[in-house]
């Protein structure tokens, strides 16, 4: 009866029963009155997620890769230059998106336990007096490592620099669970996908362009046709969709963002920062270095956290998964079976965070980890309790507001 178990991985998450309700509902014809009088709410309320004015939202059938290529093709040229922080296997991941379209990645390899580097990317900026790097990558949450990146400080780079680069973000494990300003940090486009902060199933990519990305999309070739920005917009627009919508992920967003804008943003940060912090002091009570070397940096939607020499991380994973039925995410990339991580994103309560930290103390005692059971346990309890005025509703807040009928 493990499907009781929440899950620790940063992502897919938890869906909240009422997600599960609003999803599971009949078929709806994509082209009536029923389905274009959804878009502008919808649209409206993505906008307040992404905390922009000005930007164009696009929703595709697609996951956060999608969302990148999305972005990718429809504001850039074959040939060229790009400039990107490589520090995980996200990082990575889009860099070698990048370069499967023919675009030419100037890497810059960061140290994963850390965040991109906004010095080396202003001195490279800089360097480039010819304005030959048409696009500045960040990944603002590295989800392998555990990293934030600080994103005004890279807007500022590229400010400093006077580069005219636009300024592309992956916000797939950060947007709707940490403070995100894709206007006052001046991100030309911004990507996420359904099934993390949104709490949605797998299958949409959001994406956000500023008016800079889109114009720079009407002169810039890459082939798009599935992604093509231009086209989604004017059936949108005109209150349909370019081919068939998937409907019900679409009503699931819809009621996702409700429960997220009923609770408040700043509530849903705060949230995040409090089960993180259970999370961090639970590792710091075991005695184990967490990936991310700097505090300030530590995510608040993932923690990755290194185990004692002569471990393997990823037997514990496997071994927390057929012992307790409990999923945490492994070690990604250079980090495999040095790490494990604890996802801790989307819907959580203190009572679910408690109960990953004491099955994956079971797990580390049995195989023989040198913990003191309950350690980690106490630590976040302590925390949890003396936190309890960050979250003046309780956790419990996300699970009720609004269910209307959707349709
Ligand atoms: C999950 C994730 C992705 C990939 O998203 P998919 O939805 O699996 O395509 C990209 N970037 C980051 C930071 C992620 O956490």
């Amino acid at each position: 009866m493990n499907q009781l178990n929440p899950v620790f991985i940063p992502g897919p998450t938890n869906l909240p029963e009422s997600v599960r309700r609003v999803i599971d509902q009949p078929t709806i014809d994509h082209r009536s009155p029923a389905f274009a009088s959804l878009l502008p709410q919808l649209f409206g309320d993505l906008k307040k997620i992404f905390a922009t004015d000005a930007a164009k939202i696009f929703v595709f059938p697609g996951t956060g890769t999608g969302g990148w290529e999305a972005t990718v093709a429809n504001t850039l040229s074959r040939g060229d230059r790009v400039l990107a922080c490589r520090h995980g296997v996200f990082s990575d991941k889009w860099i070698r998106l990048c370069q499967s379209f023919g675009l030419i990645v100037d890497i810059i390899d960061c140290d994963w336990s850390g965040p991109a580097d906004p010095i080396r990317i202003e001195e490279i900026l800089r360097a480039d007096s010819g304005g030959q790097i048409k696009a500045v990558l960040a990944t603002h949450n590295e989800t392998a490592t555990g990293v934030r990146t600080d994103l005004a400080a890279i807007r500022e780079s590229i400010n400093a620099s006077g580069s005219e680069a636009l300024f592309f973000v992956d916000g797939v494990s950060s947007i709707a669970s940490m403070d995100f300003r894709m206007d006052e940090w001046g991100i030309d486009g911004a990507v996420t996908g359904s099934q993390k902060g949104l709490m949605l199933p797998a299958g949409l990519a959001i994406v956000a362009l500023s008016e800079k990305a889109i114009k720079a999309g009407q002169s810039a070739g890459l082939p798009r046709f599935f992604f093509d920005c231009s086209q989604m917009d004017q059936t949108t627009t005109a209150g349909g969709f370019p081919y068939t919508p998937p409907m019900q992920l679409i009503a699931g967003l819809q009621h996702a963002l409700d429960l997220l804008l009923t609770e408040g943003l700043d509530q849903v940060f705060s949230r995040h920062f409090k089960m993180a912090e259970g999370v961090r002091q639970a590792a710091a009570s075991w005695g184990y270095q967490l990936c991310c070397s700097d505090l300030q940096f530590a995510s608040d939607t993932v923690t990755t956290i290194m185990v004692p020499e002569g471990f393997n991380a990823d037997r514990l994973v496997e071994y927390a998964y057929s012992r307790y039925g409990m999923s945490f995410g492994v070690g990604l990339g250079q980090l495999a079976g040095q790490a494990f991580r604890i996802g801790h994103l989307g819907m959580l309560t203190e009572a679910q965070a408690l109960s990953g930290l004491a099955v994956i103390e079971m797990a580390m005692k049995d195989l023989g980890y040198p913990i003191v059971s309950g350690s980690g346990v106490a630590a976040a309890q302590d925390w949890y309790r003396s936190a309890f005025s960050l979250d003046s509703q309780g956790s419990a807040a996300i699970e009720e507001p609004v269910c209307e009928d959707v349709a």
